[in-house]
């Protein structure tokens, strides 16, 4: 680590805005260890031997056969990941973890009811449950014996989940809280054994509840039809006067907003590393069609517009990977450094508390990026992209969900600057005395500030200056907007855009620069081009989202100021991302693999 400050900032979600880090303080996929790596090996083969032959079967719906594999996938322990190991888990780490659900993503509906079960069906109980539903539930769910789901949509309540309708009620006897209402869109709800559902006691104080498949009044709904990740099971749930057991309920009464948002942090995060899987896995399919398939006499490797699309792809896909392993890593270490006085789920649940941020970022950014992959995939394939006896076109009806689910990506870019600004007005992150120190700078004028010294000084500078366009930006707008900036939905998204991209390059340049530094070399490397090609045009997008907004926020003169201070920001040589680019689609092509893998 290097100084304490930097530290004590890391440690705190968000701080990546107004504090830099070493590279050594920033996790990677090279430094996972043996074990690590080992999960990830028998997940993929789990996937590649028991998975994907029966997918044109678990496409059809074929009856049991997906809680078949669940089980199965219990067997090799991969249901037990996200359970403590006195409750019959493995307990395992954030980046084991997240390696897991990485690999489990070759086949997307495979991912989803294993997300469904293992992720948000199982944190809930992990992080909220008694002793007794612990010692109750857990070991059945790390077992397969028990499949479980979450269970918050309803009918008129999606995103505005906290309008749920279900209600329940405490029955005369006292000994039963009796459930009525209807919920939508259950992942696995088509075969689970226990449902995790949200009501509202007396129709006002939103809880949760464990309900077992079987309860009087307690219907399942056919299964949806639905656009992709067919092989999921997807229905309604429906309950008549259902009688749970009091000791079901999970969490305190009224708090059950606590459990569900917290498990969607989880489940959030996941979603990314699931993406992540599923843009490697369509990014090797169109690798090997673009030698198979030959035009005008030449192989469609050979068009450069195929390359450029093959090395976006790759590029990415590593910016994604680069944030979601400093987030498992940064996890693992604040697990790593809970003070004794507490449990290891009191700590859990404080880290997804505190990594929300990049929970939301990781979601946005893993779900646009394997929608990106799968579209460009769809086009190197042409018309044979277009027919489902190829791989891409199921990959691409598979992937639209994930910016719907877990938050719509809205929702989440929203729920970026809400929780920045709670963490800024509550002084857990010194945002705003950032914002007053940059305006100082700029009333003190250019300085020499160049600073940064060695392969990616230019990097440097660039991911420096676009934090500070993000706090110049978002100055503004909060000096402007005041407690009504939530209503400024257009402004806050193009913050949320700053901040994603600030994040997802600063995560590329710090596992660019560890490379590069373990290399022991200077020397260019193709995941130094592609870092540099990512900043280069993520720091484009950052400064148009910044003008979006600053122009959308002050006029006239104070608006021409704050443009020149912007340009000033954005100061910066162009670089040759064309042949950069064909560098790194030589690499892709050199494989079919997706080049940084492990590195
Ligand atoms: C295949 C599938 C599986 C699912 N699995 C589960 C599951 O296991 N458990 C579960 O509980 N739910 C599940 N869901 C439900 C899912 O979480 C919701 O569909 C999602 O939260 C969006 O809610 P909605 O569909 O009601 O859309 P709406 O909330 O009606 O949103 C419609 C559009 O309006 C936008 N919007 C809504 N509110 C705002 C706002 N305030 N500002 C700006 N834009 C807004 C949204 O971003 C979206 O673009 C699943 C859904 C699907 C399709």
């Amino acid at each position: 680590m290097a100084t304490s400050t930097v530290s004590q900032n890391l440690t705190r979600g968000g701080a990546f805005l107004i504090s830099s880090c070493a590279p050594e303080d920033v996790f990677t996929p090279a430094d996972m260890t043996g074990d690590q790596r080992l999960i990830g090996q028998t997940t993929e083969e789990f996937v590649n031997k028991e998975v994907l032959p029966l997918v044109p079967e678990l496409e059809q719906h074929k009856e049991g056969l997906m809680p078949g594999l669940l089980k199965k996938a219990a067997e090799v322990g991969l249901l037990a990941g996200g359970i403590p190991e006195e409750y019959g888990g493995a307990g395992l780490d954030k980046v084991s973890g997240t390696l897991l659900c990485e690999k489990l993503a070759a086949y997307a509906s495979f991912a989803v009811s294993h997300g469904g079960h293992s992720g948000i069906g199982t944190v809930p109980i992990v992080y909220f449950g008694t002793e007794e539903q612990k010692k109750k539930y857990l070991p059945r769910i790390a077992n397969g014996e028990v499949i479980s789901c979450y269970c918050l949509s309803e009918p008129q309540a999606g995103s505005d989940a906290l309008a749920s309708r279900t209600r329940a009620v405490l029955s005369p006897d006292g000994k039963n809280w009796i459930l009525n209402g209807q919920k939508m869109w259950i992942t696995n709800g088509g075969f689970a054994d226990l449902f995790v559902v949200f009501a509202k006691v007396d129709g006002e104080k939103f809880s949760c509840f464990l309900v077992e498949r079987g309860a009087p009044g307690f219907s399942v709904g056919a299964e949806e039809e639905k656009m992709g990740i067919k092989g999921s099971s997807t229905v309604a749930l429906f309950f008549e006067n259902t009688p749970v057991p009091k000791e079901n309920l999970l969490h305190e009464i009224g708090r059950g907003h606590i459990v569900a948002f917290n498990t969607l942090n989880s489940g959030r995060f996941s979603l990314g590393a699931y993406c992540l899987g599923g843009a490697k896995k369509v990014l090797e399919a169109a690798s090997k069609y673009s030698k198979e398939r030959t035009a005008f006499g030449k192989r469609l490797e050979q068009f450069g517009l195929i390359d450029a699309k093959l090395a976006e792809m790759v590029i990415r896909i590593f910016a994604v990977e680069s944030m979601i392993y400093r987030i498992a890593g940064q996890i693992d270490a604040g697990m790593a450094n809970a003070p004794d006085s507490e449990s290891k789920s009191e700590r859990g649940m404080k880290m997804l508390e505190e990594y929300a941020i990049e929970s939301s970022i990781s979601k946005i950014y893993g779900s646009e990026t394997v929608d990106f992959c799968v579209d460009e995939a769809v086009q190197i394939f042409g018309g044979y992209g277009y027919h489902e006896d190829y791989p891409v076109a199921r990959a691409y009806r598979d992937s639209r969900i994930n910016r719907i689910f877990e938050g719509t990506n809205e929702i989440n870019r929203m729920l970026i600057i809400q929780m920045l600004m709670k963490r800024a007005m509550a002084g857990v992150l010194p945002l705003i005395p950032a914002a007053m120190k940059l305006a100082d700078e700029v009333l003190a004028g250019p300085s020499m500030e160049e600073t940064a010294s060695g392969p990616f000084a230019a990097e440097e500078r660039i991911v420096s200056n676009t934090k500070k366009m993000f706090l110049q930006a978002a100055g503004a707008a909060v000096q402007r907007f005041r407690e009504q900036l939530a209503e400024q939905q257009e402004i806050v998204a193009a913050l949320a855009n700053v901040v994603m991209e600030i994040y997802a390059m600063e995560s590329c340049l710090r596992r660019a620069q560890k490379a590069s530094s373990r290399a022991g070399a200077e020397s260019p490397s193709v995941m130094g081009d592609a870092t540099r090609v990512f900043i280069a045009d993520a720091a484009d997008r950052a400064e148009r989202e910044a003008r979006t907004a600053l122009a959308a926020t002050v006029e006239g003169d104070m608006l021409r100021t704050q443009l020149a201070v912007l340009r000033r920001f954005a100061k910066r040589d162009a670089i040759d991302t064309v042949a950069l680019r064909r560098r790194v689609a030589a690499a892709v092509l050199s494989s079919d693999r997706y080049p940084f893998e492990a590195r």
